[in-house]
């Protein structure tokens, strides 16, 4: 169902007392402020059991950033869609744009982690976007669109509509850089209709689609301010209570 969602991804930052303390501050937030959106974190995976024991009243949903394709065995260093299923997280991150850029990661990766989740009840993120030249030449939606028919269009319309999509411009991502709120809107749009186009309008309606790239409490209320921006996936601010509660009240 389409929701409105604000959603940190911590990547590979925070020791355990930092990360411990960091979310308490935010359960302390979540006690003392009505949001108008669901709040979403992916920590490190070492920390998803402290989190999940931490909000057992499901006050924020805890996503792992990356699951493996594989269900179990001998990958090294990999976690399963099972594993995080035996602890009650609510889902991952499928295909951000580091885990394509230093691991590799194709759509097709994606795709089948993706239905992996789904057939375990939980719910992934999917991350896309350009990098600067295709954004330059001005391949991007052509980019995007492929990227998009690649990991989903082989699911069912029930099964897309439970995919939480995140546009994320690489060229956006820890740069400081961030689409303009006409951008996001454009290329969020273009994936919506694209959905539209294959499932039917009605299904696409029903999907969330985030914007994600260098989003700060000063620039959240305007991305999120657009028909078809259903919130963000945020980095570098979700580190920080204040700026991660000021993007959360960009949907006062
Ligand atoms: C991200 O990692 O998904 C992200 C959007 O990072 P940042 O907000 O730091 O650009």
């Amino acid at each position: 169902m389409r929701k409105n969602i604000v959603a940190g991804n911590w990547k590979m930052n925070l020791n355990y007392s930092d990360a411990q303390r960091l979310m308490y501050q935010l359960l302390e937030y979540k006690k003392n402020n009505k949001t108008n959106c669901e709040v979403f974190i992916a920590p490190p995976s070492l920390y998803l059991t402290m989190a999940k024991d931490l909000f057992e009243n499901g006050e924020i949903a805890i996503f792992a950033q990356d699951v493996s394709e594989h269900n179990s065995g001998a990958f090294t260093g990999e976690i399963s869609v099972d594993m995080i299923h035996s602890i009650g997280i609510n889902g991952s991150l499928v295909s951000h744009s580091e885990r394509r850029l230093y691991h590799g990661e194709t759509d097709s990766n994606a795709n089948i982690k993706i239905k992996n989740l789904l057939n375990k009840n939980l719910t992934p993120i999917y991350c896309n976007g350009e990098n600067l030249e295709q954004r330059k030449n001005g391949d991007y939606l052509e980019v995007v669109g492929n990227q998009t028919k690649t990991a989903l269009f082989t699911l069912s319309a029930e099964e897309i509509k439970k995919v939480i999509i995140a546009y994320e411009p690489v060229w956006a991502i820890g740069t400081g850089e961030t689409a303009t709120a006409d951008q996001a809107q454009e290329v969020h749009a273009f994936i919506r209709d694209l959905i539209a186009s294959k499932y039917g309008k009605e299904t696409a309606d029903e999907i969330s689609i985030l914007y994600g790239g260098s989003v700060k409490p000063d620039n959240a209320k305007e991305i999120f301010s657009k028909p078809d921006v259903d919130g963000g996936l945020i980095g570098g601010a979700a580190l920080k209570i204040d700026d991660f509660s000021k993007i959360i009240e960009g949907f006062n």
